[in-house]
């Protein structure tokens, strides 16, 4: 299994390592023994430990802000059968007070930085850890200080108020509740299936109700004192700091906690049984109607992680798997196969078991089949050598993927290189750098044979525990069965396949441009940073506009936007605008099948699919840079050459019906609130005897010729981070090429949406699980404004803070709870409240006025300074960090385009909300809050 001398040899001289590692301090648990090569380790970290045993990573960097983890390695694992649960409890009580941070004063003190608990502030406990999370967006020598403060009370200060503790045990429950639903029921029994037999399957993070209820704060605090040692904890700080200060003041708050006792855990902790015969489980829900399956494939991890040799046979899994995805590509679009796929990464179950999972769909509800070739194709991997082409392209793959990090690594976010580092640590992995880890790939490439792969994946089946879920709706419990699948998967396992022949169909795109135009005018239109945004007026009508800036995040991202959408429906044929661009989509473009340019999208990382909005309809497009010819391309040939087919008119007419006759109780509830809450609410829900029923495609097409026929109807909005000139010419060769063909102007149709002037309570007992949803509307006739739309989203801001204080931190009610405000402004201005949180049903009415205080009290008293600057902070850290992405920038600009007074929401918000005071939130609190109040229940079904 492990590869000859020679190569390791060629490895120590690739990456320098001689016979010692050269970290300084002496490491507790030596992973590698001297039977494995070690690995280098990153060198822009120091990591070293104290002397009572807690290890300290820090990792300085010129990215700007600071991370900071507290990872305790304890978990679930660790709780005793009367401690389910108590992991994260401890975790909740983190926030409720430490000795120097008493009343949840801890993350108070952040808050007034702006800095938000749930995106800045965070824990996660999971089976094997607790991970406290700090993201500091500067790093003034204070802000660090008090940031170290607080983990270093997390480590060891945790205060366990009995009357703190008390009032979060319903809250944990309403966490717990809020899961509840199909998906749950589907996750838990899927999670059953994946930890079966293993100490994982008895210790979910959540516990149980029981104890949540009502183990005493003895038992949490007798938890905390066991497992948060320090020789249990790793404390990791990344980004931009002063790195002696950080170190000094690590040395006199971490340093001077005592060693603990706890022994190491038990090996058999992160054990699992191992099981050769297939396990089956079905999982069908008459709120679901999606079909799919998933076979894991389980095996123990034989050499560790964090050496060579295991290196080696991670590099051999990327490749086996990516050859198999390949496999699996060619089979769907040969129609072996409906869908499928496999992880391109075996997962951790735990230090000492990985998962390999596999995705499928069957055809209608032959999950047999499915199954059946991905088994086969298991087997073939096992028993015959993948083709040398088959070997060549996985390996390039590979090489381009971990040179693209390598070349990129220095814009790894800090939050990013923190969260890899927790991971390298809680599960002993290596800690390279991407630069480090190329070497190392290059050098095991340059060796691995195909035999090598066939032999990897053959040791792998020969020891794996293999799993079988199927997932579907309830009435596929009957014409399956699955009592003979362990036997085909034994008698598939001693076939022998021949080798894998099917070939890929080669997709080129090849467009020819419509016609021929040029770009008429160019107008700059704002400044934007250090570059204009500019306008291009086309020969053909249409406009574009074109949003520069170097440094964002998320690729270019293009929106085509013509007014119209869904507001041009008749009463008649709603739904018609959606269906007539998802036909095109199902019947193909030019000579291509919809599958074909699935296939070429995926391949060349482009995305380009109609979408329909209430007012708007056209185009979105997601690309890598590199890519945008190549996108636009795509664009042009949808919007020219659009097929229509009958057969897949039916097709799409029988999953709609199937998809809506399983459809979740939360989601029939929100259908009765849009038709309840709206004038000419019925236009808002899809349902299952409605008009999309007597579609044609004859009809359909003369919508999609109307609805994209026209370019002088056209707003195209790019965002993207290269300069404006590369993308010119991509604008004429595919956008001004566009045909001319003036059609009737497209205008919004007020079809008189708006929320019912009404106060009214509904309630719906439809639930499926243990849980009441609440929704609270309210409504007011009122104009727009940008200047009150961002007064709004600091009231939203403080209105939320006021009912998570009154509603979950005092009352217990709830885990989370939110109202969102928002003026609309076309066709007719209003402005529109939805409060919505998840209880327990008995106490849905009493929480819901507990909630409708809150807002009653804010619109009859208004605001504080206090709340109103707090808020200003919070919204400029959120801002920041929303404006390094372009689907910020492509939405911002996008939904402005057709206004009168365009993109004044992009220059002007930010003076705006620097502008809003006390006075001016509360008048238009005044005017709009706590009007027309609509009241909805989800209850549970009665028995
Ligand atoms: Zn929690």
């Amino acid at each position: 299994m492990i590869k000859p001398t020679l190569l390791s040899f060629a490895l120590a001289m690739a990456l320098g390592i001689t016979g010692c590692q050269t970290t300084t301090s002496t490491e507790p648990n030596i992973a590698a023994s001297n039977q494995y090569q070690p690995l280098p380790v990153r060198a822009d970290i120091f990591q070293y430990w104290l002397d009572n045993g807690m290890q300290v990573i820090l990792q300085p960097r010129k990215t700007p802000g600071v991370e900071m983890r507290l990872a305790v390695h304890s978990g679930s694992l660790q709780e005793e059968d009367q401690q389910r649960g108590l992991a994260h409890f401890v975790e909740h009580m983190a926030f409720k007070g430490t000795t120097n941070f008493p009343d949840s004063q801890s993350f108070k003190a952040l808050e007034a930085q702006g800095i938000n608990l749930g995106s800045h502030v965070n824990a996660v406990t999971s089976y094997n850890s607790t991970v406290y999370k700090l993201s500091l967006p500067n790093s003034a020598r204070q802000t660090t200080e008090l940031g170290l403060q607080i983990l270093s009370d997390w480590a060891s200060e945790i205060s366990f108020d009995p009357q703190a503790f008390d009032k979060e045990r319903e809250v944990i429950v309403e966490e717990w509740r809020l899961r509840q639903g199909v998906g749950s029921r589907i996750n838990d029994q899927l999670e059953a299936l994946r930890y079966q037999g293993s100490r994982l399957a008895q210790r979910n993070a959540i516990g149980t109700i029981d104890v949540i209820r009502n183990a005493p704060v003895e038992e949490a605090i007798a938890y905390y004192q066991k497992w948060y040692q320090p020789q249990r904890m790793t404390l990791i700080v990344s980004g931009t700091f002063d790195n002696f200060a950080v170190r000094s003041q690590i040395e006199s708050l971490f340093a001077t906690k005592a060693k603990g006792d706890t022994p190491t855990d038990p090996i058999a902790w992160q054990q699992f049984p191992s099981q050769p015969t297939l396990q089956v489980a079905t999982v069908f829900d008459r709120e679901n109607s999606r079909r799919f399956m998933q076979l894991l494939l389980q095996n123990d991890i034989e050499v560790p992680l964090n050496t060579v040799e295991g290196q080696w046979q991670e590099t051999l899994d990327s490749l086996w798997l990516s050859i198999l995805n390949q496999r699996l590509a060619i089979l769907v679009a040969n129609g072996k196969l409906k869908a499928a796929t496999v992880a391109p990464q075996s997962h951790l179950l735990s230090t000492t078991r990985v998962q390999y999972l596999m995705i499928a769909h069957p055809f209608s509800d032959h999950y047999d089949q499915a199954f059946a070739q991905l088994a086969t194709e298991l087997q073939r991997l096992a028993s015959q050598p993948v083709s040398k082409k088959e070997l060549e392209s996985a390996k390039q793959t590979l090489l381009n993927k971990v040179e693209q990090q390598a070349k990129y690594r220095a814009g790894y976010s800090n939050q990013y290189l923190a969260d890899q580092l927790v991971q390298a640590d809680s599960y002993r992995l290596p800690m390279m750098d991407k630069a480090q880890q190329l070497q190392l790939t290059e050098a095991f490439l340059s060796s691995l044979t195909a035999e090598d792969i066939q032999q990897h994946v053959a040791s792998l089946l020969q020891a794996t525990s293999p799993k079988l879920a199927l997932i579907g709706p309830d009435n596929d419990q009957a014409s399956v069965d699955v009592k003979q699948m362990p036997d085909q998967w034994k008698s598939i396992r001693v076939s022998k396949p021949a080798p894998f022949s099917l070939t890929k169909p080669e997709i080129n795109l090849n467009v020819t441009p419509q016609a021929s135009g040029e770009i008429a005018n160019k107008t700059s239109q704002l400044n934007f940073g250090p570059r204009p945004v500019y306008q291009y007026q086309l020969t053909n009508g249409m406009k574009v506009v074109v949003v520069s800036k170097s440094d964002l995040k998320g690729g270019t991202q293009v929106n085509l936007r013509i007014p119209g959408g869904r507001s041009l429906e008749a009463n008649h044929q709603l739904g018609i605008v959606d269906w007539a661009g998802k036909l095109a989509e199902q019947c193909g473009y030019g000579q291509y099948t919809a599958h074909q340019l699935t296939q070429w999208s995926k391949q060349h990382q482009v995305s380009v699919t109609p979408y329909s909005e209430l007012l708007y309809h056209g185009f979105s497009v997601t690309t890598d840079t590199d890519a945008l010819d190549d996108a636009l391309a795509l664009l042009h040939l949808k919007l020219t050459q659009a097929n229509h087919c009958e057969d897949k008119l039916s097709e799409m007419k029988q999953v709609t019906a199937q998809n809506l006759s399983k459809v979740p109780a939360e989601r029939i509830f929100m259908d009765n609130i849009s038709r309840e809450a709206f004038e000419h609410g019925e236009r808002l829900v899809a349902t299952a005897d409605g008009d999309w029923n007597h579609f044609t495609s004859e009809q359909l097409v003369e919508w999609r010729e109307k609805l994209y026929g026209d370019p002088a109807q056209m707003i195209v909005t790019i965002v993207t981070n290269t300069a404006t000139e590369n993308v010119e010419p991509t604008i004429t060769k595919w956008l001004a090429s566009l045909a001319v063909d003036p059609q009737l102007p497209l205008k919004p149709v007020d079809r008189g949406i708006e929320p019912k002037s009404i106060e009214q309570e509904y309630s719906y007992a439809i639930g499926s699980s243990n849980k009441a949803m609440v929704q609270i509307q309210y409504s007011a006739d009122h104009s727009w404004s940008l200047e009150q739309q961002m007064q709004l989203q600091l009231l939203e801001q403080i209105t939320n803070n006021r009912l998570r204080e009154t509603v979950r931190v005092k009352a217990s009610g709830v885990y989370v709870i939110n109202m969102s405000q928002m003026l609309a402004r076309d066709p007719k201005p209003y402005y529109l409240a939805r409060l919505n949180f998840t209880t327990a049903p008995n106490r849905a009415r009493s929480l819901a006025k507990l909630a409708s205080q809150v807002v009653t009290n804010i619109q009859q008293h208004g605001i504080t300074q206090a709340e109103l600057d707090q808020a200003k902070n919070a919204w400029a850290v959120n801002q920041g960090q929303q404006e390094q992405y372009s689907d910020y920038w492509v939405a911002a600009f996008s939904q402005d385009a057709f206004s009168t007074k365009p993109y004044q929401a992009v220059t002007h918000s930010v003076s705006m909300i620097n502008e809003a005071t006390v006075e001016s939130i509360n008048q238009l609190a005044k005017t709009v809050m706590d009007k027309n109040q609509k009241t909805f229940y989800l209850l549970p079904r009665q028995k």
